[in-house]
Parts: C-alpha cells; sequence; structure tokens
C-alpha cells in the first residue's frame, strides 16, 4: 500500500475514535440528568408531605386554641353566677355550658383525627427522607464517577488528536484537505474498505475494473457512489507488506 493511502487509513481509523470519545464526552452529563430525575421525584415528594405536615400541624394549632377558648368559656359561664336570679336563667345557663361543652368536645375529635393524620404523614416523610438521602447520595457518587470518567476521555481524547496530528504531518496539503472535505461531507467516514466489488461506505457496488485498481492500494482511488476514498485489505499487516517490498526489491531482475 502507498505511503499516503496508509496513512489516510490509519488517520481514519483515529478520526472515528475521536468521533466516538467526543460523542461519550457529550453524552456523560446526559446520564447525571437521568438521576437527577429520580432525585427531583423524591424531592417533590419530600416537599408536598413536609407542607401538608405543616398545613395540619397548623389547624391543630388553632383547634387547641378553639379549645382553650371554650374552656375559658366554660370557667366564666361556671364562675359567674351572680346574675342568674330565676331557675329559668339557671337552667338556661346549665344548657349553655352544655353547648360549650359539646363544641369542646367536637374540636377535640378534631385534634385527634388531625394528630392521627399527622402521625401518618410523618412517617411517610421519614420513609420519602430517607430516599432522598440515598438518592442525594447517589447523585453525588454518579457525579465523581462521571466527572472521573470525563477526565480519562479528555485525556484520551488528546492523546488520540496529538497522534493524528503527528500522522498527518507527511501528507501534502491537497491529499490532506481533500480527506477532510470528505470527513465533514460524508458522516465522519472519509477512507472506507472495498471487500468483493462493494464500497464499505455506501454499500453499493464498485465496477470491477475499479475494484480491480482498488486491490493495488497504489492510487487513491474514490467509490463513484459516494466519494469516499477507498482502500483494498489484503489481510496483511504493515510490516508483512514492508518486509515483502523489501524482499521484491533484494530479488534479482529478470
Ligand atoms: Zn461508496
Amino acid at each position: 500500500m502507498i505511503e499516503e493511502l496508509s496513512l489516510l487509513k490509519d488517520i481514519q481509523v483515529l478520526d472515528t475514535e475521536i468521533v466516538k470519545l467526543k460523542t461519550r464526552a457529550q453524552n456523560l452529563p446526559r446520564e447525571l440528568n437521568t438521576f437527577d430525575q429520580s432525585y427531583k421525584e423524591v424531592k417533590v415528594d419530600v416537599d408536598r408531605l413536609k407542607a401538608e405536615l405543616d398545613v395540619t400541624t397548623k389547624k391543630r394549632n388553632e383547634f387547641e386554641r378553639l379549645v382553650s377558648e371554650k374552656i375559658e368559656r366554660i370557667k366564666k359561664l361556671k364562675e359567674k353566677t351572680d346574675d342568674i336570679k330565676t331557675n329559668k336563667e339557671y337552667q338556661s345557663r346549665l344548657k349553655e355550658v352544655e353547648q360549650v361543652e359539646k363544641e369542646r368536645r367536637t374540636i377535640e375529635d378534631e385534634i385527634l383525627v388531625l394528630m392521627e393524620r399527622g402521625e401518618v404523614i410523618e412517617k411517610a416523610l421519614s420513609v420519602a427522607q430517607k430516599k432522598l438521602n440515598i438518592e442525594t447520595s447517589k447523585i453525588e457518587e454518579k457525579r465523581n464517577s462521571v466527572k472521573k470518567e470525563v477526565e480519562i476521555v479528555e485525556k484520551e481524547l488528546q492523546a488520540l488528536l496529538i497522534k493524528r496530528d503527528d500522522l498527518a504531518k507527511p501528507l501534502d496539503k491537497a491529499t490532506y484537505d481533500r480527506y477532510m472535505h470528505l470527513l465533514q461531507r460524508k458522516n465522519s467516514l472519509a477512507v472506507v474498505k472495498a471487500d468483493k466489488e462493494v464500497c464499505q461506505g455506501c454499500y453499493m457496488n464498485i465496477p470491477p475494473q475499479l475494484f480491480v485498481e482498488v486491490m493495488r492500494n497504489d492510487h487513491i482511488l474514490t467509490c463513484p457512489q459516494c466519494g469516499r476514498i477507498m482502500y483494498y485489505d489484503n489481510g496483511k499487516d504493515k510490516e508483512q507488506e514492508e518486509l515483502e517490498r523489501g524482499e521484491h526489491t533484494t530479488r534479482p531482475a529478470t
């Protein structure tokens, strides 16, 4: 394979890896968002229960204040008896006391209901709060691991970019520009294998004569359908090829 084509092929391998890493780096923070979602859901529960508990407590306090008022009223009704002159007045006072007592008992019953309700809410709140604590530490953990992973990806990316720059150095500007032009327009895939007369970039057939030429790997040839640069993978690595070329040149001319 000519050096130019071999370099382009290797740069493509790195560029594919670079695209993968860049996508990974972009997607990592998104993983955090899904975690935020379950945190948010539990947080909504906790806030709702807190608000409910608050309403219940306020109502209970209000009812307790009312009970105190009723007790005070009963006390006064019982104490202030000097204005009672007749039996009728006395009976009516007794009725009044009875009525206020009744009101007081009703409110006390309400308070009991509110107390029970408060206990139920407190239990639910305690469960939700525990869940929230777990979610909070999960987020913290995930945040740290994502941060670490982003750092690793960034490092790998930097290393690949340096390697890529080194590989691209020997290429002439026109060839490199041609490659970059294809890379940007062909979904980050500029150099592809041609296999069994099929371009592995667009999976269209290529003319048999062109395929024969591609198999030689001694020209930059492009797919007539998608325009990508094609090479033929003869299953040999670089060393093997160099060795064969070396043997070839030392072989006596016939
Ligand atoms: Zn093609």
